[in-house]
């Protein structure tokens, strides 16, 4: 595995440090990490993760970064010469050099990490051992089908990253977590009742449907981030932790309640049969809980014939 430095920040001896922490401690996290080609560590990191799309024509190009969001840490994969899949995982230089800061500090830039090698080991998974590429890309499938189960993937792939990288979580990860998805939840149903009213005049049903799904899919990948702590604490633990009340609280007299408790039961189902699934059609109760989520804010595509017909009721 190679560690390639893109940054001014880290003098030579500490890249020394850096590398000597990855080689005794990544192999030691349980994770199948045959696809990691290496891990770069970016002072510019969005324009390092576009570089690398560019380079490996992806289509989707960028990283999150809004007002309120912004990435400091992704996995991209790209297939190489010889036609093995191959990941790379893009760390801000600022969580590397976390590393060898105090304690909680240093817990947590760790934490960072093992959260993005289980995306590696996840992605690997289904890749090479679960998914079909037809499947994968719902050639043959209904339309909504295929948009729920990538939407379902997606809120998996957050789920498990934080299940089974639970042993490194900090209680400052955790609470900012919290934070975060307190005001999420209202963020998104203010967000989403305003592009409905708009969409009454505009009566572009495209644009409203590709910002719920955007909205939606956010508040669900940290509620499952959410889920996996819950879970992978309770493993170690046994039985249901402070955190779980503490979170479950968060919810209670949410519109996300009812999303939140089918959440938690899904993510669970999937967990106990994975890497054992029936492709990506092992993800359609999940993607229900994300039909769910749309349908609660108001937006409810349904099948019409080989379409889709989004209803936006009054
Ligand atoms: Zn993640």
């Amino acid at each position: 595995m190679d560690i390639i430095f893109k940054t001014n920040n880290i003098p030579a001896q500490q890249q020394e440090s850096i590398i000597s922490f990855f080689d005794s401690n990544l192999y030691k996290l349980g994770l199948d990490l045959t696809s990691l080609e290496g891990i770069t560590i970016c002072e510019n990191f969005f324009e390092d993760i576009i570089e690398f799309q560019t380079k490996h024509k992806k289509r989707e190009i960028g990283a999150t970064k809004t007002s309120n969001e912004a990435a400091i840490a992704k996995v991209l994969d790209y297939i190489d010469k010889s036609d093995s899949y191959k990941q790379v995982v893009f760390l801000s230089d600022f969580i590397a050099q976390g590393l060898f800061l105090e304690e909680e500090i240093a817990q947590r830039s760790f934490h960072f990490i093992n959260h993005e090698l289980v995306h590696v080991h996840d992605e690997y998974n289904k890749k090479c051992k679960i998914y079909s590429e037809k499947a994968r890309q719902g050639i043959g499938d209904h339309v909504l089908d295929h948009i729920l189960r990538v939407h379902a993937d997606a809120v998996w792939s957050e789920y498990i990253a934080e299940r089974l990288s639970s042993p490194t979580v900090t209680a400052s990860h955790i609470s900012s977590f919290m934070d975060h998805i307190t005001q999420l939840i209202e963020r998104v149903e203010e967000n989403v009742k305003n592009e409905i009213s708009q969409y009454r005049f505009h009566a572009d049903i495209d644009k409203l449907f590709s910002i719920v799904q955007e909205e939606c899919l956010l508040l669900l990948k940290i509620s499952a981030n959410l889920v996996g702590v819950i879970h992978g604490l309770s493993s170690i633990s046994d039985g249901k932790n402070k955190v779980e009340a503490q979170i479950d609280e968060l919810f209670v007299n949410t519109y996300l309640f009812q999303i939140w408790n089918k959440l938690k039961e899904e993510l669970n189902n999937l967990i106990e049969t994975y890497p054992n699934w029936n492709d990506v059609y092992q993800l359609d109760r999940l993607g229900k809980v994300v039909l769910s989520c749309w349908s609660f804010l108001g937006v409810l595509p349904e099948k019409s014939g080989e379409q889709m017909y989004i209803n936006v009721p009054l």
